[in-house]
């Protein structure tokens, strides 16, 4: 038996959240296929044999995954289940949809948020806002997990000599939702689940305008930008910014929280990075008991002041 991964990708590129499930598959210590559900005319393929460590990309092309639903990713996934005891999908909003649907349909139980592969039974996983870490065994013959991509390295995008295998699309039957549009956030700045530094704002940013000060310091640092649930929800910025349990995980070299109290829930997403910065005006917030660096001041002077000697 082996292991499937579903990729995520642009259409020219995979995710950087594709290589770490990657990274996480070989530790099962099977053959990894990768399910590419593109478009025709998408160079994907190309890349993705290019990925050291997949024997077979399962190559999945049709018009309709120009844009794609979980329907129709769910029903490839079941059109090759027989090969596979192993369904990995990264732990973003992409990976959140498709393999739920996919392990309802193999009629097996899903395994959220992986941090750690023990063996091909046991598995590592935050619960509680990552307040513990639960170690689960699972008894079924067939898993799937979904893997949370800051916990493991990358695969190397190159090296790889993979096979390419042309698949049958199923027909996804008679779904319930189709393709409307897409509200992209167009932005020049890297991507904020996969950026070396990332600069987030909390309700102490007071409005939207003010995140310009923010920026002014990313724009600098070549950083994305995020936010607290508490900026999101004021209508601060925009949702995909959320960092946090309910938002994006993020585990950059450089993580900047100004604004912010440090809620459990904020922590549960940025924790894991590598340096944390805290710039706060109450010496008492809890950002502080995980920040390496902790600037006790008004971001109103700070933010300014770092950028001008940036
Ligand atoms: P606050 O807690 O209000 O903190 C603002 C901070 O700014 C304060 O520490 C204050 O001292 C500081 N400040 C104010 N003015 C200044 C100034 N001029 N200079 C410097 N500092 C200043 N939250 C998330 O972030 N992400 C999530 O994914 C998330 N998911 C959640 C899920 C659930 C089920 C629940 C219940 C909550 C969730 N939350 C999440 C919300 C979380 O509990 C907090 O409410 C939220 O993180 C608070 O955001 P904040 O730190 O920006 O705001």
């Amino acid at each position: 038996m082996k292991t499937l991964v579903i990729a995520e990708h642009n259409g020219e590129k995979l995710s950087a959240a594709t290589l770490s499930v990657i990274d996480a598959a070989k530790k099962l210590g099977r053959d990894i296929d990768l399910l590419v559900a593109s478009n025709s005319s998408s160079n994907v393929l190309e890349v993705a044999k290019a990925v050291e460590g997949v024997s077979t990309v399962l190559d999945f092309s049709h018009e309709k995954f120009e844009n794609e639903i979980a329907e129709d990713i769910a029903a490839c996934v079941v059109s090759v289940k027989d090969s596979y005891d192993f369904f990995l999908a990264s732990s973003s909003t992409s990976g959140k949809n498709n393999l739920p649907r996919a392990a309802a349909l193999l009629d097996i139980q899903q395994i959220s948020e992986v941090t750690e592969i023990l063996d091909d039974k046991t598995f590592k996983k935050p619960i509680y806002a990552g307040s513990c870490i639960a170690t689960v065994q699972s008894t079924q013959e067939k898993n799937a997990l979904t893997i949370r991509t800051t916990s493991f390295e990358k695969a190397s995008a190159s090296g790889g000599t993979a096979s390419v295998e042309k698949k049958d699309v199923p027909d996804s039957g008679s779904r319930k939702s189709g393709f409307v549009k897409n509200e992209l956030t167009v932005s020049d700045r890297p991507e904020l689940t996969a950026a070396d530094i990332v600069v987030s704002g909390g309700r102490g940013m007071q409005n939207g305008e003010n995140f310009a000060l923010l920026e002014a310091v990313a724009t600098k640092l070549n950083a994305a930008v995020g936010a607290s649930r508490a900026a999101v929800d004021s209508g601060f910025v925009p949702n995909d910014y959320q960092v946090g349990q309910t938002g994006k995980s993020v585990a950059p070299n450089l993580y900047i929280a100004v604004g912010i109290s440090g809620a459990i829930q904020h922590l549960a997403g940025m924790k894991d990075s590598k340096t944390i910065v805290a710039i706060n005006k109450d010496e008492e917030a809890p950002i502080f008991k995980v920040a390496d660096y902790g600037l006790v001041a008004d971001l109103f002077e700070a933010l300014p002041d770092l950028e001008s000697k940036l």
